[in-house]
């Protein structure tokens, strides 16, 4: 008898610890896995993303998918960058039918202004907002306050998981910092295919060339290719491009270099 007792009191131990099961978790959709990845950060078990691009998706030229429609209209929350980046938000939004909120994850970010002229899509803003650590906290502060209007039972939890991710984030910064002023300054300097580090490079000092602007709609010219290949000799610039998903590296650049590819969107 006691030992079935103690069985019984492990059990409930364990449902109480264990996820709530997916159909009551809060449904909400991310347009692209890193806004994703933040919000499950926050989230936790309470709720279910579903990110539409993924890792490997292009967010800047994304077509929805009637699925994607379907996870809109049953979705309670629908987080996105914004700054211009999902310029198929609108349509997908329509297409659904879904009454859920918008949240704009850069709600209060201070945008940068797009760099260079190679640009062939609108809008003044450079979306590629979370890539300094102090805009994914922003990032992290909306997810949360929205988390919590939408699902109020909810704050604590959210709260909790927020200030964990938060402080995480700030190791990352100081990581971050740390690294890079072990560079020589005059090697702070990177070529990426994607000019997708605009924020990157404001806040942490590290230079970035691109030959294929802010979004990646247009495809970089050879004149672009050619004018980077000689910066490159001129500048014995440290090999490493980085690469937007779901983009192959500049053959051009191949021929000439290592690639390291590094995750952007
Ligand atoms: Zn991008």
């Amino acid at each position: 008898m006691l030992i079935r007792r103690y069985v019984l009191t492990a059990l409930g131990a364990l449902l109480l610890a264990a996820p709530a099961p997916a159909q009551e978790r809060l449904p909400v959709v991310a347009s692209f896995s890193i806004l994703g990845d933040f919000v499950k950060n926050v989230g936790g078990d309470r709720v279910a993303v579903e990110s539409l691009v993924g890792p490997n998706g292009n967010a800047h030229v994304y077509a929805p998918s009637p699925n994607d429609a379907k996870k809109a209209a049953d979705a309670k929350l629908v987080f996105v960058n914004g700054l211009g980046f999902e310029g198929w938000l609108e349509r997908l939004v329509k297409a659904s039918g879904t009454k859920a909120p918008i949240v704009v994850a850069t709600q209060g970010i201070k945008p940068l202004e797009r760099a260079g002229g190679h640009d062939h899509d609108h809008g003044r803003a450079d979306p590629h907002a979370w890539q300094s650590v102090a805009n994914a906290k922003v990032y992290v502060a909306n997810i949360r306050d929205a988390l919590i209007a939408a699902d109020p039972a909810g704050k604590e939890v959210y709260t909790s998981n927020a200030a964990a991710y938060l402080a995480k984030l700030d190791a990352l910064e100081r990581e971050v910092r740390e690294v890079i002023a072990k560079i020589p300054a005059d090697r702070r300097r990177v070529i990426t295919s994607h000019n997708a580090f605009g924020y990157f490079q404001d806040a942490y000092g590290i230079s970035f060339t691109a030959p294929q602007g802010v979004s990646t709609e247009a495809e970089a010219s050879a004149k672009d290719v050619a004018a980077i290949i000689s910066q490159i000799k001129k500048q014995k610039v440290p090999p490493t491009t980085p690469r937007p998903t779901g983009n192959s590296p500049p053959k051009m650049l191949a021929s000439n270099l290592s690639i390291y590819t590094l995750q952007s969107d």
